[in-house]
């Protein structure tokens, strides 16, 4: 392992979580790629069955006897044609991260953050976090037998907490004032002061975790029948995930499986973009200035005002040739429609910003109608439900009788039937 800060090295025997000089550089993983190309591989790969320990070499469990698994992984890569015709273009996919088992991309990092907390020996881990990625890690917590701690801000979504507490995690609302996110300051302290396992969502404190993301790629390139698509749509906060799906190409670029890279696009919402604030500024990417403010969207997955792994997403966009593209709220509901009405999947904001995104590229002449476009859908619609009322709306009330039912649908629905 290596810091991304000081490049300090260490070994995996040495059981780091984050760099002894303590300079918040993320320990990023190196591996010998040329003993990963003698031990496996395309043939060998494709007899495995599909979920994301298939790419167990290209993971930091030392051994499957450490795997805490819930099913996640292996989801599919939709062929998204009603959308794609609506939006002109004919080579439109999603990848469904909301049938993982807690309804999110999350899972695939905690089941690798909480398998490493087993091999480490750890009992209790603490995470901050906004919702989904500490609902993931009470879930495979709970499977673990491990004790959860979750520092979440005061506004964070119903549903996830709900989920918390159902998963038997002990939750606390953390009142958020200043612009420091006070969720990673308690949980600083618990794992400075008091020893437990940190497994946030991004890479600062946990670097195993942002692993886990990484087979993302790797399903969708084995999906397209080793084709490397052009563009990917990422919903990016703390920027672990872009970092995760940039690696998952790098890894099979490595090892020789395919010879290059899609674009990467990072979406953001209008209330929050720090990261690509800073991909347009051309920003070192040592150098990210935070948010100024509490976030503002309804995108509540999003809501890092300061993207830990942004160093590492940044060189991802630069690397891909990628780029960033903001969305306002109304653009995320509008994509959370269209997603479900056009292709059956539901998405709560976050995890459908990256449709947002893409129609908003499609307005700046990023995207030809010809592209392998894929679009990241990362976490469901029941994962929010304070939105989904707000905005889903009441249908119309009627007595069973077919004189009321053609009144009201064509007063409420415009339709004739
Ligand atoms: C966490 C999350 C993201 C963003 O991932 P980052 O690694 O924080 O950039 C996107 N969508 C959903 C649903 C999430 O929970
Ligand atoms: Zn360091």
């Amino acid at each position: 392992m290596k810091c991304s800060r000081c490049g300090r090295r260490l070994l995996l025997s040495e059981k780091p979580l984050t760099c002894p000089s303590k300079d918040l550089g993320r320990l990023d993983i190196v591996y010998d790629y040329e003993a990963i190309a003698e031990s496996i591989n395309r043939d060998v790969l494709s007899q495995r069955s599909f979920n994301m320990w298939r790419y167990m070499e290209f993971l930091p469990v030392p051994s499957r006897d450490y795997i805490v698994s819930l099913g996640e992984g292996g989801t599919p890569l939709l062929k998204a044609r009603r959308l794609g015709e609506k939006l002109g273009l004919r080579n439109l996919y999603l990848k469904d991260e909301t049938r993982n088992p807690t309804g999110s991309f999350k899972d695939r990092a905690m089941s690798v953050s909480v398998s490493m907390a087993v091999y480490f020996g750890f009992k209790k881990a603490v995470i901050a976090s906004s919702g989904n990625a500490a609902a993931s890690l009470a879930a495979y917590g709970a499977k673990a037998g491990i004790e959860v701690y979750a520092f979440v801000p005061d506004f964070a979504g119903y549903g996830k907490i709900a989920q918390l507490l159902y998963y038997g995690a002990k939750v606390f609302k953390v009142r958020w004032s200043e612009a420091e996110d006070p969720t990673v300051k308690m949980m600083r302290i618990l794992y400075e002061e008091h020893g437990f396992y940190p497994s946030p969502s991004f890479g600062v404190f946990n670097p195993y975790q942002v692993e886990g993301p990484k087979t993302i790629s790797m399903e969708i390139v084995e999906q397209l029948k080793w084709m490397v698509p052009d563009q990917v749509f990422v919903p990016t906060g703390a920027a672990s995930l872009l970092t995760g799906v940039f690696n998952g190409f790098r890894d099979f670029n490595m090892v020789g499986w395919i010879n290059r890279y899609p674009k990467l696009v990072a979406v953001q919402p209008e209330g929050n973009h720090p990261f690509v604030r800073a991909w347009r500024e051309r920003a070192d990417p040592m150098n990210i200035r935070p948010w100024e403010k509490p976030p503002d969207t309804i995108a509540t997955g999003l809501e890092d005002t300061y993207p830990w792994d942004g160093d590492a997403g940044l060189k991802a966009l630069y690397t891909t040739n990628g780029y960033g593209v903001v969305v306002s709220d109304k653009e995320i509901l509008d994509s959370m429609k269209m997603l479900a009405s056009l292709e059956g999947v539901f998405a709560e904001p976050s995890g459908a910003a990256g449709l947002a995104g893409l129609i908003k590229a499609i307005e700046e002449k990023q995207v030809d109608r010809d592209e392998v476009i894929v679009v990241l859908v990362t976490g469901h619609g029941l994962k929010d439900p304070d939105i989904i009322r707000k905005t889903a709306g009441e249908p119309p009330l009627i007595n069973p009788s077919v004189e009321e039912f053609r009144k009201v649908a064509r007063e409420f629905y415009g339709v004739l039937a």
